[in-house]
């Protein structure tokens, strides 16, 4: 247990007075996240560290990285609360920034141990000058440092310099649970990792219509739920097939509504799925005039199946932005994958962009997809992903 990692949370939450929820939540988080490395987390005073060894960093930091709640997080060096061995981590901290790239520093000392014999003023001061003298390439600069040097005196003193951002966000569950709604698109993977940083825990539900969708859709969307998982700490995905509702509906329903109905369908199951897995949510990867179905009047439809709020994290924005997120976050290039999650059997040459309620919902209902829907729920199919 060599290095320490300061890690650094939201403060705002923590002035909403849910301050001890926050934190359980983020400790029980971390631990089932770092189940299998030797590491022990302390919180005092509102600041988390982890202990771990230096053969650890590696997971540990990328761990650190993808946990909601965390904001960022610096390898800190712990030592005696005397000036020498301040002296001697801050320059070590330094080299450290100044190896990575940083070519300007200024140090910055909090003293929460009062008794202390230098205020904070005097320590920045005392540790600064050692830096330049024994880092030649670094200069200072007070007003827009490549790095800052903190020193902080506690019960001991902690040293770090470069902080590494986190997801922020707050812990996964504080806010409950969402179904997501899970394609093998671009969209819907990017909606779920939002929400996880939003505070929800994540389950997953994808509509399989196999033989119409292929077994390699449905493994893409497995992986997908992974990736998802990376973030989220653990993702429950329920694989329902859809192939006989979907054939139904293409039978029974006018072709322009082909689409909008079996969206309508879905969100009627997504509904039962979350009730019986204590979701208060549905989440959905649907962005404002995307595609036919995704239109206000669209999306009114198809939100009149369910009463549980309806989570579009992307509504507002632009392709390219969700294309750059999914990027990120490592799901780009499985989305792309060329299995299809819907089939061109099912798409409408000129689907309907201006439902009207109570008229597609009557017709909707003159289908009587009921009993299909039973069967989807029932043979459903269960994996379970993270941690
Ligand atoms: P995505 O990239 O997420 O597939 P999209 O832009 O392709 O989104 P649609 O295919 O119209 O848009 O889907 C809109 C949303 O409906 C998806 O983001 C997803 O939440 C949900 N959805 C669509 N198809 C399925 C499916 N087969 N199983 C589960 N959810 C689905
Ligand atoms: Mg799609």
């Amino acid at each position: 247990m060599d290095i320490i990692y300061l890690i650094k949370i939201g403060e705002i939450i923590l002035k909403l007075g849910n301050r001890r929820e926050f934190e359980d939540r983020l400790r029980y988080d971390l631990k089932r996240r770092l189940s299998g490395i030797p590491a022990r987390i302390e919180i005092s005073v509102g600041r988390y560290f982890l202990h771990t060894g230096e053969e650890h960093a590696p997971a540990v930091e990328l761990i650190l990285s993808r946990t909601p709640g965390v904001n960022g997080f610096a390898k800190a060096f712990k030592r005696e609360k005397n000036m020498d061995e301040i002296a001697a981590a801050a320059v070590l901290a330094a080299r450290e920034a100044s190896d990575g790239g940083a070519s300007s520093f200024k140090v910055e000392s909090r003293r929460s141990d009062k008794s202390f014999p230098l205020d904070s003023y005097a320590i920045s001061a005392a540790v600064g000058e050692i830096i330049l003298e024994k880092v030649p390439a670094l200069r200072v600069d007070v007003r827009n440092p490549d790095v800052v040097i903190n020193v902080e005196i506690r019960d001991k003193a902690f040293i770090y310099g470069r902080v590494q951002v986190g997801q922020k966000g707050l812990p996964v569950g504080v806010s409950g649970k969402g179904l997501l709604l899970l394609s093998g698109g671009i969209d819907s993977p990017v909606a779920g990792w939002m929400m996880a940083k939003r505070g929800l825990s994540i389950e997953a539900l994808y509509f399989h219509a196999y033989p119409y969708t292929s077994d390699e859709a449905l493994g893409k969307v497995k992986r997908l739920a992974e990736l998802v998982a990376d973030y989220a700490g653990e993702v429950k995905l329920h694989v329902a097939s859809f192939t006989e509702v979907q054939l139904a509906i293409k039978k029974r329903a006018d072709e322009s509504r082909t689409t909008l109905y079996m969206r309508g369908a879905m969100m009627r199951v997504a509904h039962r799925v979350a009730a019986m897995s204590g979701a208060h949510s549905i989440i959905t990867g649907e962005s404002l005039g995307q595609v036919a179905s995704q239109t206000a009047e669209n999306l009114r439809f198809t939100g009149s199946f369910t009463d549980l709020a309806i989570l579009r994290p992307l509504v507002g924005i632009d392709k390219e932005d969700t294309i750059r997120m999914a990027k990120a976050i490592g799901t780009y290039e499985t989305s792309i994958l060329p299995f299809e999650d819907c089939c061109v059997l099912f798409s409408p040459r000129h689907p309907i962009l201006k439902a009207v309620l109570d008229e597609e919902r009557k017709a909707y209902d003159a289908m009587e997809l009921d009993p299909l829907l039973d069967e989807t729920i029932l043979s459903m199919l269960t994996f379970r992903y993270g941690f």
